[in-house]
């Protein structure tokens, strides 16, 4: 399978569809989910095309992925949930219950 441009979170990121941004620095960009499976459900997303996450840990060099893992760092500390719970997650796959072809972390919190 390759990356599908014309996926929407690239379009998200081109700018050509909105979304309400919570974080943006170099390396990524999270935004809520129009459909929010928790009080709060955010997604974070690399600003580098990876088609999912096994693609990312695959493919993405290391010191890429550190700077993508710094930014989700960042986000716990943003979104103030250090010191509360929370659940990440990324579905891989079709079978996996991925719709959008642009590896993305789930982060929720009811707190
Ligand atoms: P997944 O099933 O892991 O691929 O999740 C895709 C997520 O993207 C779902 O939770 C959708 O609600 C969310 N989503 C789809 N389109 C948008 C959009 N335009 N803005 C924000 N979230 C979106």
């Amino acid at each position: 399978m390759n990356y599908d441009k014309e996926n929407i979170f690239a379009k998200i990121l081109r700018g050509e569809i909105p979304c309400e941004k919570v974080y943006e620095d170099e390396y990524v960009l999270s935004f809520r989910d129009i459909n929010p499976q928790a009080k709060m459900h955010v997604l974070i997303i690399p600003k580098d095309q990876y088609i999912d996450i096994a693609d990312f840990l695959q493919n993405a060099d290391s010191q890429y992925q550190s700077c993508f893992w710094q930014s989700v760092n960042k986000i716990i500390d943003h979104l103030n949930l250090r010191s509360k719970g929370f659940q990440m997650k990324a579905h891989k796959g079709k079978d996996g219950g991925q719709e959008v072809f642009h590896f993305h972390l789930h982060l929720l919190s009811n707190n």
